[in-house]
Formats: structure tokens, C-alpha cells, sequence
């Protein structure tokens, strides 16, 4: 799994505490002796994600996902194993051992192409601030109302109106053409011969990662010319459907506030963020995807979206707006006064002003009646069909059916109709599209409680663990934890038992989920049960098991003293078994 040394791995875990991991991420209640918080996995509103300090995992009753600090961070960020352990490793201030294989190459390759962006942003900054054409670029920031604190605290640059000044000077530190073009920064002559720069003549505004890296640039002309905006295309280290501009600096605010504002363009966010209203982010010149809304979902459920007023602003604010509202966004739509932009009503009318006119989002489904009004004469009976015919669609997108009726009233009452036709013609809807929303697996076979017990009775008490040597594969038998208990069978020879180095090596996630929920769950035995009630629960279901067996044989006629002698024995030793209740 890993090239990182599992004592590594061990050093990282020691160093980790998950309820300060998880709570970065997560509201955490503490709750007895461990902590609950609404999870970040799927949509609840009671919180049945339970983080547990003592063993240093996390389980969710709801979804049923679980595991150590490294799974959450996987989970959550969407990060590889070994990434996991190089962000814990950071923050626990340890320094990851260099490790080699498959990996290292693309890693390699990440590494370098990041460095490229930081000298690219570096060379940018160094032509705004220091040439006649640079000059004219700060000009033209300022006429923006840009303050130079803005400029130099954002790592805005100037891309040169020459085919070759960056390729030059990225050329000089080493660095070959074909990696510039990888990182989207220079472009190959259609001669096939040489290159020529992306970005020429242009505003740099670098575009960060979540973690704040540069991984790519957006540029605006400078003066008239086509196009206005140009941005990096893909790359290995940028992929534009799950990076939002202004993300890693918002994030903290996003969650502060509770609400994420959505604008078009990162002028508008940069404009922003000096007038101090920092929970601001920009899909960076592409429609909003489920990626980004991924993102801003682990910050926040409130979203106001606040686009350009004009038709290709609303075009966009109309597609973000269904996307959002599938998502389960609670979702605002903020239309400025005068056809102004973000950008301009706040250079205009300032911080307060805006966060005003924020807190007064007009709901989605005002906007929606709105544009749709601008189109038909709701007085007429056609007017009224195409409304509903516009609006619908939208509201049948929203997952929740209690929220999704809640329109209906002020539809019906806009359009002049009965709230029963606009229900009917929502059905029609809602009904005609396969269902968007699965359920949470559940386990097919449930998890046996003498199972569950022996499992968390081992893993509690060191002492418990000698019964390991005394469970026989045919107790496991039809028992859904069963690779579990194998697992633990080996980690007690080799000596390295413990509920770390299970989910460590269990496969697959289903399996940790499994214990995880196991290690979590309040225990329903009295503390007079034992491991050894448990192994015997398990051992009475075995023998009942071969005895059914045996007696099938009987019946079928296969009658002689050995098989009724050993029928008597079996039922004898589950007679001498105590009793424990085995059934969850
Ligand atoms: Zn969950």
C-alpha cells in the first residue's frame, strides 16, 4: 500500500490527534466521552458522525463510514493514502521520508510543474512592478480601484506583449520548453518547431489550490483585444471543474459566516476581498460543476449566487443555480441595482452596503419567476404553461420533497393558478427522471452481536486477546466480520494488534466501515459478559449448525450409531454452553 515505513506511519498516527483534525472540517459536540457532529458524508440534520479521541477514529451511524484520520482526510479531500499521511506529517511538523516506486515519478512531475506556476507568478510580479509596460498595467489596476497593498497581497503580475519573455527567462533557469508547455504556460508553433508564451500583453491574477499553491494564472488584456480573459488550461497540477478562485482564502470565512458567495469572475472576488467581504469564490471561467459544489459544500449549505446582471450573467446564474439546488444548496440569488457587477456596486457603495444586500438574497424561486416573467404574459393561459414549464424542472431538482413543496404556494400564487395544478404538473416532473439520490448502502447480512462484542472485547483489553488463539474457522463461518477476525488472528502472532494496524491493512473500506462502527457503538452487554460468553455464542450457533447438518443426514436415512452418537454429544456440549444472546 505504502512506500512510507510503517513506523513512519506509526510516528505520524502518535503525533495525530483526529478530534483536531476533524474539527477543522466539522462542528464537533463533545458527548460523553467522545465528540458527535453532523456528517460531512451525507445530509443529516441530526448528528450521528461520532469521533471517539480514545481510539482515534471516526464512525458515522448514518452512512455507515468510518476509520482513522487518515481515511477521514481521504475521504474528505479526496486525497491518495500517501497523501493523508504528508498532510498529517505537516502538521505534525515531521518530515516525510523519500520513498520511491511508480509514484515518484508523477509526483516528480506535480513538483516541478509547481514550481514552474511559482516562477512564472514570480516573473510576473517582477514585470508589473519594474517595466514602462508594467507601469501601465498598475495604471490600469489602480483606475480599477486596486490598492497596492490588493496587488502585491494577491501575487498580481504582467505578462509582457512579447512571444517569448517568459519561455526566456523560464529557459535560462533550466527549465525545457515541453515542461512550460505541460504547465500551460507557453504554446508549440504550429511549425512544430519552438514555442511561443500563452499569456502576452495580459493582468496575471495566479489561481491557487485549496492549499494556496499557484497551479494556474487567469489574464486580462491589457487594453482592447480578444479574448478579454484568458485562463491556464488543464493541467496535471489544475483541473478546472474542482477549483474555485478564491477558495483557499475563503474557506475560513465561508464557514464563519455560513454562506458562500458565488460571482462570475476573480475581479469581482479580488474587488471583494479589499472592501473585506472575504466568503467570496469565482468558477474560473467555466460553468460551475459538481466538483465545486462539492467543495463549498463542506463549508457551507447556504450559497448566494451573484452574477453579472447581464444575459450571458443570467445564462450562467440559471445552470449554477439548478446544479446547486441538486445539490442540496439552500440557494440565493442576489441581482445588484442598476446593472451594476459585483465588482462596481462595491467599489461604488462599499462593504456594508453589499453585505445589505446579501443578507437580502431573494430566494432562487423569486429570481426564477422573475427571468421567466421577462419572457411570457403570466396573464394568459400560454403565459402560465411556459411558466410552469420553465420553473419546474428546477424545483423538481431539489432532493428534499418537504422543501420542494414548500414552492409550490408562491408559484401557484404568482402564476394566478391553484396550488393543485402547479402540484400536478410538479409530479409530472419530478416523476418523469429517474431518482438522482441513492440511499446508503446497508449491509445485507447484519454484523451478529456475539461477533461485534468478541471483536470490540479483544481490541479493549490486551488480556482478551489470548481467546484469539482458541477461535477455529468454522466459528467464522457465514459471520460478515469473519476477515476481520482473521486479520486479528495474524496481527496476534506477528504481535501487532491493535485497531490502527487493522484499518491499516483491512480491505476493503467496507470492512473498516465495519469495525469502525464496531469500536464506536455503545455496548448493550453487562459488564459481567466476557469475550468468552461471546466465542461461546458464536460457538453455539456453530454447533447447531453441524447438528442441523447431521440430522439432515438422518433424516435422508443415512442412520448409524456413530452419527446418533455424535448428534448426542453435539447437542450435549450446547447444552453445557452458557448462554448469551447472539442475535443483534
Ligand atoms: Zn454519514
Amino acid at each position: 500500500m505504502a512506500s512510507i515505513p510503517q513506523d513512519f506511519i506509526e510516528l505520524v498516527r502518535s503525533s495525530t490527534d483526529i478530534v483536531n483534525v476533524i474539527s477543522g472540517y466539522v462542528p464537533l459536540k463533545a458527548s460523553g466521552k467522545s465528540f458527535k457532529g453532523l456528517c460531512p458524508f451525507h445530509n443529516e440534520k441530526t448528528p450521528s458522525f461520532h469521533v471517539n479521541p480514545e481510539r482515534q477514529i471516526f464512525h458515522c451511524f448514518g452512512c455507515n463510514e468510518g476509520g482513522d484520520a487518515f481515511k477521514f482526510l481521504m475521504l474528505y479531500d479526496k486525497l491518495s493514502f500517501v497523501e493523508s499521511i504528508e498532510q498529517l506529517a505537516g502538521r505534525a511538523g515531521l518530515q516525510v521520508p523519500r520513498r520511491s516506486g511508480p509514484a515518484q515519478k508523477e509526483d516528480k512531475e506535480r513538483s516541478v510543474l509547481l514550481r514552474i506556476q511559482d516562477e512564472a507568478a514570480k516573473f510576473f510580479q517582477e514585470r508589473l512592478h519594474h517595466s514602462p509596460e508594467g507601469a501601465r498595467a498598475i495604471a490600469y489596476l489602480r483606475k480599477r480601484d486596486f490598492t497596492d497593498e490588493t496587488i502585491r497581497d494577491y501575487g498580481i503580475g504582467f505578462a509582457p506583449d512579447q512571444w517569448s519573455s517568459l519561455l526566456d527567462y523560464l529557459s535560462k533557469k533550466g527549465v525545457r520548453a515541453e515542461l512550460i508547455e505541460r504547465a500551460g504556460l507557453a504554446i508549440p508553433r504550429k511549425s512544430g518547431q519552438g514555442h511561443y508564451d500563452r499569456f502576452r500583453n495580459r493582468v496575471m491574477i495566479p489561481i491557487a489550490s485549496e492549499m494556496g499553491r499557484t497551479i494556474a494564472f487567469g489574464g486580462r488584456i491589457l487594453g482592447d483585444g480578444e479574448p478579454k480573459y484568458l485562463n491556464s488550461p488543464e493541467s496535471p497540477i489544475y483541473n478546472k471543474s474542482s477549483v474555485l478562485y478564491g477558495f483557499h482564502r475563503a474557506k475560513d470565512a465561508i464557514r464563519k459566516t455560513g454562506t458562500a458567495i458565488l460571482m462570475e469572475g476573480y475581479m469581482d472576488c479580488l474587488q471583494a476581498y479589499q472592501a473585506g467581504v472575504k466568503n467570496t469564490v469565482a468558477s474560473c471561467g467555466t460553468s460551475l460543476t459538481s466538483g465545486h459544489a462539492r467543495l463549498l459544500k463542506r463549508y457551507t449549505d447556504k450559497i448566494v449566487v451573484n452574477f453579472d446582471p447581464d444575459d450571458a450573467g443570467m445564462r450562467a446564474a440559471r445552470r449554477s443555480i439548478d446544479l446547486l439546488l441538486e445539490e442540496g444548496f439552500d440557494v440565493g440569488v442576489l441581482t445588484l441595482p442598476d446593472g451594476l457587477d459585483p465588482d462596481n456596486f462595491i467599489r461604488a457603495h462599499g462593504r456594508e452596503h453589499y453585505e445589505k444586500l446579501v443578507s437580502e438574497a431573494t430566494s432562487f424561486i423569486a429570481f426564477l419567476i422573475q427571468e421567466a416573467s421577462k419572457r411570457y404574459d403570466v396573464g394568459t393561459p400560454r403565459g402560465k404553461a411556459a411558466l410552469l414549464d420553465d420553473v419546474l424542472p428546477v424545483i423538481g431538482k431539489i432532493p428534499n420533497r418537504v422543501e420542494r413543496m414548500g414552492y409550490v404556494g408562491p408559484l401557484a400564487e404568482y402564476a394566478g393558478i391553484t396550488d393543485g395544478a402547479v402540484l400536478d404538473e410538479l409530479r409530472r416532473h419530478v416523476e418523469t427522471k429517474a431518482p438522482r439520490f441513492k440511499l446508503p448502502a446497508v449491509e445485507a447480512t447484519p454484523v451478529k452481536l456475539a461477533e461485534r462484542e468478541l471483536i470490540r472485547w479483544i481490541l479493549s483489553s490486551p488480556e482478551d486477546s489470548a481467546i484469539l488463539d482458541e477461535i477455529e474457522e468454522e466459528d467464522l463461518e457465514g459471520l460478515v466480520t469473519a476477515p476481520i477476525v482473521r486479520a486479528m488472528k495474524e496481527e496476534k502472532i506477528t504481535g501487532t494488534l491493535s485497531t490502527d494496524r487493522l484499518l491499516d491493512r483491512l480491505e476493503p473500506d467496507a470492512l473498516k466501515n465495519q469495525l469502525t462502527r464496531i469500536m464506536t457503538e455503545p455496548s448493550p452487554l453487562g459488564p459481567r459478559q466476557s469475550s468468552r460468553d461471546c466465542l461461546n455464542g458464536l460457538r453455539r450457533e456453530r454447533w447447531q449448525r453441524e447438528l442441523s447438518r447431521l440430522r439432515g443426514q438422518q433424516a435422508q436415512g443415512a442412520d448409524d450409531d456413530n452419527l446418533t452418537a455424535e448428534i448426542l454429544s453435539l447437542a450435549r456440549r450446547i447444552e453445557t454452553l452458557g448462554r448469551v444472546e447472539t442475535r443483534a
